[in-house]
């Protein structure tokens, strides 16, 4: 722990680290590239707020019991295959500049992984029997040479003492295209059929825990649980650094 410490300070004075955010010093490595002050700013959720229970979507200012908080539902997510999604926290401020220098870098910050294994470890996320990150296009991977939900996979399964599968999920199709401004059919219809189960004897029966780096409208986690689910998965759980506005 000292030698941590001394580590930091002397990183800080030979390599200092500017926040993301706010362009102040990153006190400890742990932190990645955003500032104690600035993390404290960021809002996590704690578990104790009413949302989705299956999207997570955020439901501000409706207080319920808590044992009635499972039946709660944004009815926008209804025709999606996945059991529930979750995530630390909403993309902005600090989540949204890690997923971002995460895009560059294949480096998770000790600190994100902590935060994803609090969340992996509520209900339901809690039941997952297996770890799949969502399969990165192959042009892309090799244009940045890696797959982000693929490092955040190997460090929560290490963590969570999970088995890590990386081959039963494979990108079926090559035509996947992002354009911006699709509205939520379209962006769903460019995802639709691009994944599909190459060991569906590996997910059988299995609480998939899937992991991707944000979830905006879902349309890609969808795409893959129905392929999972279709392949005989009990239940696929979400898990992603932040959930943007859909
Ligand atoms: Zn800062
Ligand atoms: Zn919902």
């Amino acid at each position: 722990m000292l030698l941590t410490r001394v580590y930091d300070a002397l990183l800080t004075v030979a390599y200092p680290q500017a926040c993301r955010v706010c362009g102040g010093g990153v006190e400890q490595r742990r932190f990645g590239v955003v500032c104690k002050g600035c993390w404290e700013a960021t809002r996590i959720f704690t578990g104790a707020e009413t949302i989705c229970w299956k999207c997570g979507a955020p439901s501000p200012g409706l207080e319920i019991p808590v044992e009635l908080k499972p039946n709660v539902r944004c009815h926008r997510c209804d025709s999606q295959t996945f059991t529930a999604a979750r995530a630390i926290g909403p993309y902005e401020h600090g989540l949204r500049a890690s997923v971002l220098e995460f895009k560059r870098r294949p480096h998770l910050a000790p600190f994100l992984i902590r935060l994803l294994n609090d969340v992996a470890q509520r209900t339901p996320l809690n039941e997952a029997t297996r770890i799949i990150p969502v399969p990165l296009h192959k042009n892309r991977a090799r244009e940045r040479g890696f797959n982000q939900a693929a490092v955040i996979a190997a460090a929560l399964a290490k963590r969570m003492q999970l088995p890590l599968d990386e081959t039963s999920l494979v990108r079926s199709s090559g035509s996947e295209k992002y354009r911006a401004g699709l509205d939520r059919k379209g962006r769903r219809d460019t995802v639709a059929g691009a994944f599909a189960v190459r060991h569906p004897r590996l997910v059988e029966n299995e609480n998939v825990l899937l992991i991707d780096d944000v979830f905006t409208t879902g349309a890609t986690v969808d795409a893959c649980s129905e392929v999972l689910v279709a392949s005989g998965a009990r239940n696929v759980y979400v898990l992603t650094i932040a959930r943007g506005k859909s």
